[in-house]
């Protein structure tokens, strides 16, 4: 992707101070979602990277990876499957919990959701750490899925979430380093 395009990219993202606490620059996302040319935009970079992928289902994760994730799996002719957080899937699930800053959280996925050998790919808007997706990872792999790629709008380089997901291939649109 070009620089022009990166730049066009990020300027629709707003950034809020100190949400949800003290400390947090949170990338709201929002804003290019509402944005026709920008979402579009977007949606269209990873739809062509990921063109000739072998992909049975995008997995996408909750909330903000299901906007994403939806209009991919569209475009990609491939199912969706939704990661969600604790007690929102009403079948059957399968669980795996992750270490936040304080505490853990975990997500799930539906038993059901995913045939063995399936090739996935999970999307989410941001990558910080690395935590939530690599849950979501572990969960794929437990259904005995296989990840071909995790797909992101935005990553904070300096978190290390890349480092945390080495073992997969990682692509996301754009960074914001230490802004
Ligand atoms: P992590 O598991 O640390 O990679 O965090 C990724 C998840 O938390 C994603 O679902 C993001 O939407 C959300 N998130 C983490 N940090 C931020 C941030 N600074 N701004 C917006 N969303 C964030």
């Amino acid at each position: 992707m070009n620089e022009e395009l990166q730049h066009s990219l990020k300027a629709l993202i707003r950034t809020i101070p100190d949400f949800p606490k003290p400390g947090i620059q949170f990338r709201d996302i929002t804003t290019l979602f509402q944005d026709p040319w920008g979402f579009k935009r977007a949606v269209d970079e990873l739809v062509a990277h990921y063109r000739y992928a072998p992909i049975d289902k995008v997995v996408a994760i909750e909330s903000r990876g299901f906007v994403i994730g939806g209009a991919l799996a569209n475009y990609l002719n491939c199912g969706m499957v939704m990661a969600r957080k604790k007690g929102k899937l009403p079948f059957q699930v399968e669980r795996q919990e992750y270490q936040l800053e304080y505490g853990t959280d975990c997500i799930e996925l539906h038993r059901d959701a995913l045939v063995s050998g399936d090739r996935c790919l999970v999307v989410d808007d941001l990558l910080a750490t690395g935590g939530t997706c690599e849950a979501t990872c572990k969960l794929v792999e437990r259904l005995a899925g296989r990840v071909v790629g995790c797909a992101f709008i935005i990553e904070l380089p300096e978190l290390k979430g890349r480092r945390r997901l080495a073992q997969y291939d990682v692509k996301a649109l754009i960074r914001f380093d230490g802004e």
